[in-house]
């Protein structure tokens, strides 16, 4: 059908499915509706959701205090420009997170999701330091175990090489350094004897980067305190963030905590670091923010941070977003903080997380694939191998981690899949990041489903 400027009409009879999918090699079942833990598809079947979306609906699905604190705000205003303005409900959240956040955090900048989270992050450690004259401050060091997000300042950050391969000509100058896994440790080192000694090993090898590349250039640290998506769930020595902290302080460069997955009670407490007693500059947050009920996330930035910032940048952040503290995000936020106090959400987190790993030890009893399980609250992950007796992990195009989650779903539970780089190999591993409100029942019918699904995936090889 032919319109004046020549340009084409579509046929209205010749439908096609419009959705830029992620991958179009799949078919997508289509959700109707989610309840608690569970999601339905419009063929009626259930799936309890164990790895809450993308570890992002903490809350679980219908509550409807957060619902109507969304409806309520999109009623009284749709959109207010927070260059100009500020919204009751920013202003009632930001205080929320600020007072949930350990001092000297303090003030919070929101954003719609992660990775644009972590952008502002880094823009705001460079103009922090050129504001205090440093102008040569600029690059960021990250670690190949962490994701960061998709944009390119985030993703140059991160170390999902996968993601990375395709854009590597398009990505920031960015130096990386491997993070902890004492169970298989990057640089092998001895996990008794490195843990004695002063410095971690793989501290120093941050501070020898630091010191090789110049502390003069170097602007942020960044890293995820536990590690999700990339490694699934692995916690670092004790020590760690704490001896991370004393570099960033000895050489002048602001420490990044990435808890866009950990944050909001996923690990058992708010945040991860109060378990690690070190607190970064800056510290992103995402997904469970608003228990997934709206786009929102941002970073929760330290008192000198904006001391800095007023005195020596004019008071303003050389940056911002459209949709930065939308008031229906924000309501949304807000109603999902309050759910989280009010129910004792944290509670049920830590509960659950421990029975889940006990779980754990008892299937790895009867499942070869079961390696190391690790993990803190309801972040929670496993090594998913080919053999765990002989040490041997399945190969990256077997896609291990993925036909184990295809098996659960067929058996109606959803997991996060994932491979890592181990020692320039890939390993598979198994998160497993259920609502934070699941309850017992639910709990072993997660256990319960995963362990049909390991005794299909283990056949499937023999
Ligand atoms: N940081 C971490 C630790 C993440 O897990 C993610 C998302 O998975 C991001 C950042 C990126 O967040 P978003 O997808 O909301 O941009």
């Amino acid at each position: 059908m032919e319109i004046l400027d020549g340009t084409k009409r579509k046929d209205p009879l010749q439908k096609h499915d419009p959705i830029f999918h992620r991958d179009f090699s799949k078919k997508y079942p289509v959700i109707d509706y989610g309840k608690g833990v569970y999601l339905f598809d419009t063929d009626s079947k259930k799936y309890l959701d164990a790895s809450s979306g993308a570890v992002a609906a903490n809350l679980g699905h219908g509550i409807e205090a957060i619902a109507d604190a969304m409806a309520e705000q999109a009623k009284k205003a749709a959109f207010v420009h927070t260059l100009r303005f500020e919204t009751q409900v920013q202003y009632e959240l930001a205080r929320e997170i600020s007072d949930m956040a350990p001092d000297p955090l303090r003030y919070v900048y929101f954003t719609s999701g992660g990775s644009e989270a972590n952008e502002s992050a880094l823009k705001l450690a460079r103009q922090y330091h050129r504001d205090r004259g440093n102008k040569e401050k600029y690059l960021n060091i990250g670690r190949w175990q962490s994701y960061h997000g998709n944009t390119m300042g985030s993703l140059s950050v991160g170390g999902d090489v996968k993601r990375r391969q395709p854009y590597t000509p398009s990505l920031i100058k960015t130096d990386h350094v491997y993070s902890p896994y004492c169970h298989r440790c990057p640089y092998h080192q001895n996990e008794e004897h490195c843990g004695r000694s002063e410095q971690l090993h793989c501290v120093g090898e941050l501070e020898r980067l630091i010191i090789e590349t110049g502390p003069e250039f170097i602007s942020s640290f960044i890293c995820e305190p536990i590690v999700g998506s990339q490694q699934g769930a692995v916690v670092p020595p004790e020590d760690y963030l704490k001896q991370v902290r004393a570099l960033c302080d000895r050489y002048d460069i602001l420490m990044i905590v990435d808890e866009v997955m950990t944050g909001f009670g996923r690990t058992g407490t708010h945040f991860a670091i109060e378990q690690f007693g070190a607190i970064p500059d800056i510290l992103t947050f995402g997904k469970g923010v608003s228990g997934g009920y709206a786009p929102l996330a941002g970073m929760i930035v330290s008192e000198h941070v904006v001391e800095s910032l007023k005195r020596n940048g004019q008071g303003k952040f050389i940056h911002g977003f459209t949709f930065s503290g939308h008031p229906v995000s924000v309501a949304a936020g807000l109603a999902a903080v309050r759910y989280y106090k009010d129910q004792r959400v944290l509670d049920n987190c830590r509960k659950q997380g421990e029975y889940l790993v006990q779980a754990l030890q008892v299937l790895q009893a009867r499942h070869r694939s079961i390696g190391q399980i690790r993990g803190r609250g309801l972040l929670v992950g496993f090594e998913l191998m080919k053999d765990r007796d002989q040490d041997v992990f399945y190969p990256p195009e077997y896609g291990a981690s993925e036909l184990l989650n295809q098996q659960a779903m067929k058996l109606g539970a959803i997991f996060y899949p994932g491979a890592g780089t181990i020692d320039g190999k890939q390993g598979d591993h198994l998160l497993i990041g259920p609502p934070l409100t699941i309850t017992s029942d639910e709990m072993n019918e997660v256990i319960h489903i995963l362990d049909l699904a390991l005794t299909e995936f283990e056949q499937l090889d023999q």
